[in-house]
């Protein structure tokens, strides 16, 4: 068996395994045991050949909740096909043992990738009521809200002030 170190399935270069993308051509990295079992070179050259570079820039960043595993893959399929690469993490606060294949999971996409993917996933009616991207939105109204008042009391007082 081998070992379970992470390789680009594009340029074979290994990686330490807190790494998600390959440092060269921005894979999203495999295990080097699934590398040889799972699927033909083939295959994975055509996979690496949907990677839109553009979409490969900066942080990883939460795109998107699924339910489980099986809906999570669903979703990375759907960003594929887009270019978009993406990787999964355990959602924080469910502490379910690594193994089980139940547990939600966040979607994560590379910072340049993120709005692609929100119009991809929007279309596909798949976010919609994601909670981190929805509540900055009435935030920024309330800000501009009280912005207004402010300067109008402002207004208000100085009209005071100069009419003493
Ligand atoms: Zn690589």
């Amino acid at each position: 068996m081998t070992s379970e170190a992470l390789v680009c399935p594009s340029c074979a270069e290994p990686h330490p395994s807190d790494e998600r993308f390959c440092r060269v051509c921005k894979m999203p990295l495999v295990y080097s045991g699934s590398l040889e079992l799972d699927e033909p070179v083939s295959e994975r050259h055509e996979r690496a050949r949907k990677i839109d570079p553009r979409y490969t820039e900066g942080d990883l960043v939460r795109v998107a909740g699924a339910m489980n595993q099986a809906e999570a893959e669903f979703v990375q399929g759907l960003l594929l096909e887009e270019g978009i690469p993406s990787t999964l993490r355990r959602t924080r606060g469910f502490d379910v043992p690594d193994m089980l294949a139940a547990g939600p999971r966040d979607v994560m996409v590379p910072a340049s990738g993120h709005g692609a993917a929100r119009e991809v996933l929007l279309e596909a009616e798949i976010v919609g009521e994601d909670p981190a991207a929805d509540e900055t939105r009435p935030s920024r109204v309330l800000a501009v809200l009280l912005a207004v008042l402010a300067c109008g009391a402002l207004i208000v007082w100085l009209g005071t002030e100069l009419s003493t």
